[in-house]
């Protein structure tokens, strides 16, 4: 079982059967991840040799949590559907000038997607096209037929959607990191970018530079969880600060999540 596509869908580019493991609804199986190890492999596709002196370091935060157990197994339509309901993830374009926290990709780990009739189906991930916002599905990318690098391969390819990359999809371009489809034993030979594409990601507004002139872009993990973050059952006498935060974290995003529910579906479209 071979393919995992990364269908594109029109501002938002889907990744059609790609992978992930069971941790899908407990936030202690999300501590399995190795968010290093994603980090460096990720860097290297964007350290290529085809980036010449201009390589991207992809920096990650620390990963965080969310509480949403309608969107463990994530519904996408070629709206962007419930992708776009994500948290701050409505796919819009960012002027240069955007904050830097704008600019953060938000990477959201899900189980897996439910298509609705019409759409591609064995959907491994799903990218806005030209603006911020990644989804993969975690469960499927790290379970059986997939190896180590199709995770951070997957999230590459969607983070290549957000810089601006359309797919290529002939036989010749089976190496290309924007190849539509990923093999079961994916290496990192399956990471090619070309010189053109590089232009391209190059004239991001995504990209970020610091103070030592180095171009970096900033990824946000988020694990999606079923499950709610269970209390302690004494209450603490005086508050930590670091559990003030992660009430923020779990809580924020919700509201943000109800507002956008009672929006009307958005302009995205999938593209070819
Ligand atoms: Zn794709």
């Amino acid at each position: 079982m071979p393919t995992a596509l990364l269908p594109r869908i029109r501002r938002f580019a889907a990744a059609a059967s790609l992978v992930c493991a069971t941790f899908a609804s407990s936030v202690a199986g999300a501590a399995t991840l190795d968010f290093d190890f994603i980090e460096d492999t990720i860097d290297t596709v964007f350290s290529q040799a085809s980036f010449g002196t201009s390589t991207i370091d992809v920096r990650f935060n620390t990963a965080q949590t969310l509480v949403a157990p309608d969107f463990v197994n994530l519904t996408y339509d070629a709206y962007g559907g419930e992708f776009r309901d994500l948290p701050g993830n409505s796919g819009g374009r960012l002027p240069a000038t955007a904050s830097a926290a704008l600019k953060t990709i938000k990477l959201y780990l899900v189980d897996s997607f439910v298509t609705v009739s019409g759409e591609l189906s064995n959907v491994l991930g799903l990218g806005w096209l030209g603006a911020p916002g990644v989804a993969v599905a975690a469960d499927r990318l790290l379970g059986a037929g997939y190896n180590a690098l199709t995770l951070p391969i997957a999230i590459a390819h969607e983070i290549g959607h957000n810089l601006g990359l359309g797919h290529l999809a002939t036989t010749a371009d089976a190496n290309n990191l924007m190849y539509p489809t990923l093999p079961s034993v994916t290496t990192m030979a399956r990471t090619a970018l070309t010189l053109s594409q590089v232009q391209t990601i190059l004239t991001s507004t995504l990209l970020q530079t610091d103070a030592s002139g180095s171009l970096f872009l900033t990824v946000q993990p988020i694990y999606v969880t079923a499950a709610a973050v269970v209390p302690p059952p004494t209450p603490a006498p005086v508050p930590l600060p670091a559990t003030g935060l992660l009430m923020i974290v779990a809580i924020a995003p919700i509201a943000a999540l109800r507002r956008r529910r009672r929006r009307a579906t958005g302009p995205a479209r999938c593209a070819a």
